[in-house]
Formats: C-alpha cells, sequence, structure tokens
C-alpha cells in the first residue's frame, strides 16, 4: 500500500533529508587517502547526533553500523571499516536518518583521487541516470517510466543496472511501496501521484549486473568484480514537479 504524505509530511521529510545531504556533504569532503571509512562512519553519527536524529541504518534488520561504505566492488550495504583508502579507489556513501518520525534516504559515490577514466564515467553516467529517472517522477506518468528512464541512461553508456535491489517508498518507514527499480519498461507499472515520497537509488556496475553477498550476511559485490557506482536521493511527487528532498546544494 503506498502512503501518500501531506504538504506537512513533505516539510518535515525535508528536514530529515537536509540532515541526510549535510552528512553526505561533509562525508565527501572527508573521503582521502589513508583516512578509513569507519572514520567516516563516526563523523555521520556524530553530526546525527547532533541534529538530534537517529543513523535510520543501525541496527536496521540486524546492520550493524550507522553507514553503508561500499569500496569498489562492492556495490551496496558495505560494513565501515578499518582499511585506509586508497588513491584510485571510488566509495559509495549510503546514509539514512529518522527526524521526528520521518525518514530520509540518501547515496553518493565519491572518488578517493587519481581514479581511471572508466571509472569516473560510471559515477558520471550512475548520478546522471539518478537525475533522468527523478524528470519522470511526475503526477500522471508511471512508476515504469521512472525505471526505463535510469535503465537507458546506463545501458546507453555500456554498463549495467543491478536487478536485485531496488529504490523505494519512504515516509515513517525507511521502506515503504512502492519498489522502485532501476530498469522496466515505460508505461507500466502504477499510477504517479502528488504525494508520493520515493527513494531513487540506481547501482551500476561497469560489467554484468549479476551480484552477490560476502560472507560477513550484508555487503553486496558484483559477480564479476567489476566496480559498482550508487547515487540516490529521496525525492517528492508534487503538482509543481518533483522536488529533491536531500538535495545537497
Ligand atoms: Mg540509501
Ligand atoms: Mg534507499
Amino acid at each position: 500500500m503506498i502512503i501518500l504524505k501531506s504538504p506537512e509530511e513533505i516539510k518535515k521529510m525535508g528536514e530529515s533529508n537536509s540532515i541526510v545531504a549535510e552528512v553526505l556533504t561533509g562525508l565527501e569532503k572527508r573521503v582521502k587517502p589513508g583516512v578509513t571509512t569507519l572514520e567516516l562512519n563516526e563523523y555521520a553519527e556524530t553530526i546525527t547526533q547532533k541534529r538530534g536524529a537517529k543513523p535510520a541504518f543501525k541496527g536496521y534488520g540486524g546492520f550493524p553500523f550507522a553507514l553503508c561504505a561500499s569500496v569498489n566492488s562492492e556495490v551496496v550495504h558495505g560494513f565501515p571499516s578499518d582499511r585506509p583508502l586508497e588513491e584510485g579507489d571510488i566509495v559509495s556513501l549510503d546514509y539514512g536518518v529518522c527526524y521526528n518520525n520521518y525518514y530520509g534516504d540518501s547515496a553518493i559515490t565519491v572518488a578517493v583521487s587519481g581514479i581511471s577514466m572508466s571509472a569516473a564515467r560510471l559515477m558520471k553516467v550512475t548520478e546522471e541516470s539518478l537525475y533522468r529517472g527523478i524528470e519522470k517522477a511526475r503526477e500522471g506518468n508511471r512508476l515504469g517510466d521512472i525505471s526505463f528512464a535510469v535503465q537507458s541512461c546506463v545501458e546507453e553508456a555500456g554498463f549495467s543496472v543491478v536487478r536485485d535491489y531496488v529504490g523505494h517508498g519512504i515516509g515513517k518507514n525507511l521502506h515503504e511501496d512502492p519498489p522502485v527499480p532501476n530498469f522496466g519498461m515505460g508505461g507500466r507499472g502504477v499510477k504517479l501521484e502528488a504525494g508520493m515520497v520515493i527513494a531513487i537509488e540506481p547501482m551500476v556496475n561497469e560489467g554484468s549486473y549479476a551480484v552477490k553477498v560476502k560472507p560477513d550476511g550484508w555487503t553486496v559485490e558484483t559477480n564479476d568484480g567489476s566496480l559498482s557506482a550508487h547515487f540516490e536521493h529521496t525525492i517528492a511527487i508534487t503538482e509543481n514537479g518533483p522536488v529533491i528532498l536531500s538535495s545537497r546544494t
């Protein structure tokens, strides 16, 4: 069941998401060779606590950290670790909070420094595909229009979209209906309405879209060892079009 949000609720979700955006902006600045993702996790928790919010992922289904940090061939749900980031790495940082009973959720992929041209292109295309999807998040369109826009942007660039993990509705719960796949057919799926709030989150692999879960039970990585990137925004569908609640600008 899709829970529509009132303008007041969307405003509250804007507040939750602005904390997420602030954390991601701070994290992006801190990503450098030698920094560990555990240090990034600690920073995220500190800022969240200062703002009177709660980290959304910590304890969710038993996930042990506040931040998901997925390096190189890791796709999503990576554990922060004490391995220092190295030049040439890319790291996907996925963060969520709960504030005043409403959730925010957003992700970015950041270059550590001196990354390959192909890694840079992967990141650029993934972010671009997110915005192509957001552009379709309009009243009267269907969910499949978002999915199709993301998928075609990615595949035209020669990359692939992960099938096993998808975006989602969000509100008083971190994950609500509808699931928001990054692949699909235009004109299909539920009709989009003002008041829907969804997290669109393309996960894009350099190689095949096949993924597997590491022995830690959480970290998802590409099957073929190729790089993966992830960008996510929480957006509200309004009468005036899509509004990015987790905008960092
Ligand atoms: Mg997320
Ligand atoms: Mg999400």
